[in-house]
């Protein structure tokens, strides 16, 4: 998973293959099959109806689930809320009686003459009215009828205590011209139904459907089908373009996983929001796709949000799908166990999506070092002295609030990890080729013992690896990201003054009620501020013609430190009051200056590195085979 919250304060189209064969109406029931059907051209009052043909059972009493917690989200999720109206039948079509256990959990009693059960589900993705956690997005569901459905299975299917092993069928009617972008293989389809099998309930799980009118594109590397399905409200980006960014980024994966895509077939589903009120977005894992919620903007303004989130999914492919403890091997829907190993599973998969970006030089080195910089700048605003194995353990309730932390430090200790593995092995051995050795010994269907797995790296690597585990993942001490860099010639600064081109030495704030943002402190405001007469409270309305809202922001500000020249002309309109108390629109405007600036967090190349700096650092990110 990766999760993104707003910081402002500081190729060919694929058309769906259609057989001859009939769908399968049959509904008799089957020893062995679960049997779904959901009818999504009947949504009514945002909810859709699911029904199943069950499997015989053969107790008296059984109880029906729908999960807690799915993997890759690290939150107790209660999917079982949305469920309402459940009931169960006899293949006579009277009513068994049903006791709710809890959220997630119904208990069905004559369960030997149980034929069918039907409920209805209410979507997550705009239910506010149905209490608890809000779930994160690419975890969740959407019901917007004739537009899309955000189908993720979990959402609306479970399974029965003890038979999670057993296949499941599920069908979908549809409506009219819409297509179910997924990575599972239809075992059916025809205009208006589609059918698809799993071999069981954590295989179902594991795949969502995204259903739109279809804009799809299909690429092929090295061998692999990868789709590419695109929902864009306002049609501002399509999947032709941002599948072209997808190709040069999986063609870098490719090599940085050894020349081949671990994997035939996979599927991007991304739905783009238009929600002005979007705090936060991101995407979750499968083991052949992935799912994102991303705000709308152009494919050009999207490219670094794509290669960012969609490498970090991508490579999850290596961990935790082929590289994971018991609790994610057998993992437990409802009762949940978690590993203390989230430096790796999410950590060491960040570390990799932004090492390989510098590596196939997808990114320039001074991006590199701001991307660096600003995990490092987030975890020092947490608790920097928490084991991260401790934190990992508790992620679900005591170090919930720490759980961001993994995109950060779990990163560093990563970057941390690659840099000492080079100088250990004189820069043959790193992380990108522990990972693959780790993959080697366990894979899809190995699960490690937690406790085994830091001696295990260590039998692979040196002996000094177990040390740098015993201080800074199990231990309390901060990363030595200083003495670290310096090993490749970067130094790392606490906090420097710099020269740079800045927006004025302004921090940003958010006005819900207007949805603007705005200038919420000038008290370090610096001369180019001053000469463009900025003011307290000033809400800004466009920076150089493009409109500043809080969906765009982030690309504008990115363009704006990345693009703008000394003596470029900065125009910018804000909503000001004046002395009436009316809001009027005021025009600013100066040309654009170099400026010192105060950074926290600095890192720079090194002015005269030695020719151990230098070879490290061509160890650590050149692509020359050795
Ligand atoms: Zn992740």
């Amino acid at each position: 998973m990766k999760k993104i919250a707003y910081m402002l304060l500081t190729m060919a189209v694929m058309t769906a293959c259609t057989r001859k064969a009939s769908v399968s109406t049959s509904s008799t029931q089957k020893d062995n099959l679960y049997q779904f059907s959901v009818d999504l051209t009947k949504v009514e009052n945002d909810k859709l109806e699911v029904s199943l043909v069950a499997p015989k059972i053969s107790a008296d009493l059984i109880t029906y689930f729908l999960p807690k917690i799915v993997p890759g989200t690290y939150a107790n999720y209660d999917f079982g809320r949305y469920v309402s109206n459940f009931k169960a039948y006899n293949a006579k079509g009277d009513t068994l009686p049903v006791d709710r256990v809890d959220v997630n959990s119904w208990s069905i009693k004559n369960a030997q003459s149980l034929y069918k059960i039907t409920y209805k589900v209410d979507d997550t993705w705009d239910s506010p009215e149905i209490k608890g956690e809000k779930i994160f997005e690419p975890a969740g569901s959407d019901i917007d009828t004739n537009k899309k459905f955000a189908v993720n299975t979990f959402c609306f299917f479970g399974y029965f205590g003890g038979m999670t092993k057993v296949p499941y069928q599920v069908s979908f009617t549809k409506p009219e011209g819409f297509y179910g972008a997924t990575s599972m293989n239809f075992a059916n389809t025809t205009a208006t139904k589609d059918v698809f099998v799993a071999d069981n309930y954590f295989d179902l799980s594991d795949a969502p459907i995204l259903y739109t009118r279809p804009d799809t594109t299909v690429l092929k590397i090295g061998g692999a089908d990868i789709l590419v399905s695109v929902f864009s409200p306002n049609k501002q980006a399509n999947s032709k373009e941002i599948a072209a960014n997808i190709n040069s980024m999986l063609n870098a994966q490719k090599e940085y996983l050894g020349g081949e895509l671990p994997i035939k077939k996979y599927a991007f589903l991304i739905v783009l929001s238009d929600n002005p009120n979007l705090m936060s977005y991101g995407a979750l894992e499968h083991s052949y796709s992935s799912f994102y919620y991303l705000p709308e903007g152009t494919s050009k303004e999207l490219a670094q949000t794509v290669k960012d989130v969609a490498s970090h999914e991508f490579f999850h492919i290596i961990t935790p799908l082929s590289i994971h403890s018991e609790e994610i091997g057998d993992f437990d829907f409802n009762t949940p166990k978690m590993s203390k190993h989230l430096w790796m599973y999410e950590g060491a998969t960040e570390y990799a999506a932004g090492h390989m970006q510098i590596k196939y030089g997808l990114i320039e080195m001074p991006q590199y070092l701001d991307m660096l910089r600003q995990k490092m700048t987030t975890m020092k605003m947490m608790n920097d002295k928490l084991p991260f194995t401790e934190m990992s353990k508790g992620v679900l309730d005591t170090y919930k609030n720490q759980y961001m932390n993994v995109y950060n430090k779990g990163a560093l200790i990563a970057l941390s990890l690659d840099i000492k593995l080079r100088q250990l092995s004189g820069g043959k051995y790193g992380t990108q080729n522990l990972m693959q050795d780790l993959a080697k010994t366990y894979g899809k269907t190995q699960s490690f013992k937690d406790d085994e797995l830091f001696d295990k790296i260590t039998s692979l690597t040196y002996p000094e690896i177990r040390e740098f585990f015993a201080k800074y993942v199990e231990g309390p001490n901060p990363l030595p990201l200083s003495e670290t860099l310096q090993l490749v010639g970067i130094e790392y600064l606490p906090e420097a003054t710099i020269k740079k081109i800045s927006l004025g030495g302004i921090s940003l704030g958010f006005n819900a009620q207007t949805k603007r943002i705005k200038i919420a402190n000038v008290s370090k405001i610096n001369e180019f501020g001053t000469k463009m007469g900025y003011q307290l409270n000033d809400e800004i309305v466009s920076l150089n013609g493009q409109l500043f809202d809080i969906q765009k922001a982030q690309h504008i500000l990115d363009d704006y430190n990345n693009n703008t020249k000394e003596g470029d002309v900065v125009t910018m309109e804000v909503a000001r009051k004046n002395s009436d108390g009316k809001e009027e629109i005021v025009k600013l405007s100066s040309p654009a200056m170099v400026v010192d600036v105060t950074e926290k967090n600095v890192l720079k190349l090194v002015d005269s590195p030695t020719e151990a700096q230098l070879k490290l650092r061509k160890d650590w990110l050149s692509t020359e085979k050795k």
